[in-house]
């Protein structure tokens, strides 16, 4: 059935093509019609490649007399997905983008789907590139979004403002049930720890997570929260390291109950870390002496790696070791 809202996309729409894919949008329902060539589609696809290989039926639907196929997929998905076989420079490339999501979750939908596995690695290298996989590019990532370098890693707050189209959740729709899931561990646990921080304040559109991903979520901080304590509890100082008469001046117990005080409660474990490191080299109370200080330090800032490392299996992405 055609209506007068149908459409034939402007762009994808070859006057050489040999097959003519139709979908629908799901928000309004309207139908768009894509002419494009079943040898580019079967050089991507084996699914399409098997659908163009089988002998033509002879009631087969024609649109312009050409072979119109219709698919039951989202026709802004499906838009996304042949213009990233079309065109390769249509597809977000840099660092640290934080629109990559948004942008990538349609083709990356259906690449799997249609098993285009070429476009699905290409997608997988660009998430890398956002989601590095050292603690120091994840700095830099985070220190990319915001404008005020002086608000380095306080990106996950409700006081500042997100960048635009940044929707990490959706990298959990896309890479949950993919068959690289394993690969991608280490960019999907980054996103469900970023959904984890910015949950209360920027709550997923409804549709993208499952019950499952949301029980994830409550167990990954349950599990990172342990996992600081389990790695901090036999390095911390109890009492000051000198024996001298500065020991008398030295806040080394008041700072470490201060740090477990502050601790409940957070969400973003990496930046708490990072922000108790500023507290001890602020002059802000309590203040361990010039001897303890330096080792809490360097103590926090081996937390957070060990931490950082830890997020594939605070989300249960790998195995346990
Ligand atoms: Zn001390």
């Amino acid at each position: 059935m055609t209506s007068d809202a149908d459409s034939n996309d402007s762009e994808l729409w070859f006057d050489d093509g040999t097959v003519v894919l139709s979908a629908n949008k799901s928000r309004s329902g309207t139908l768009v019609r894509f002419c494009i060539h079943k040898s580019i589609l079967s050089k991507h696809s084996p699914i399409f490649k098997d659908m163009f290989s089988m002998p033509c039926p002879n009631d087969i639907d024609l649109y312009a007399d050409i072979p119109l196929v219709h698919l039951p997929d989202d026709a802004e998905d499906l838009r996304a997905f042949l213009k990233f076989m079309y065109d390769p420079c249509f597809m977000p490339v840099g660092q640290y983008l934080p629109e990559s999501p948004t942008v990538m979750h349609g083709p990356f939908k259906l690449a799997t789907k249609y098993q285009a596995d070429q476009l699905q690695s290409r997608i997988l290298q660009q998430l890398r590139l956002d989601w590095p996989s050292s603690l120091g590019g994840y700095d830099c990532r985070l220190k990319s979004f915001s404008r005020d370098p002086t608000q380095d890693r306080k990106v996950f707050s409700p006081s500042i403002p997100l960048p635009e189209d940044y929707k990490p959740y959706m990298v959990i729709s896309m890479l949950r049930d993919a068959p690289c899931r394993q690969e991608a561990a280490g960019v999907l646990a980054l996103a469900y720890y970023e959904t984890a921080c910015t949950l209360s304040f920027a709550p997923p559109e409804p549709g993208f997570l499952t019950d499952d991903d949301y029980l994830k979520i409550i167990i990954g901080q349950e599990s990172m929260a342990k996992r600081i304590r389990h790695f901090l509890k036999p390095r911390i100082q109890k009492s000051c390291s000198q024996h001298v008469a500065i020991k008398g001046l030295c806040d080394i117990p008041q700072f470490w109950d201060s740090f477990w005080i502050n601790l409940a409660g957070r969400h973003n474990f990496l930046y708490f870390l990072s922000e108790q490191i500023d507290v001890l080299q602020e002059f802000t109370l309590p203040r361990p002496c010039i001897y303890c200080s330096p080792v809490a330090q360097s103590t926090l800032s081996a937390c957070r790696e060990d931490l950082f490392k830890f997020l594939s299996q605070a989300y249960a992405l790998i195995p346990t070791s």
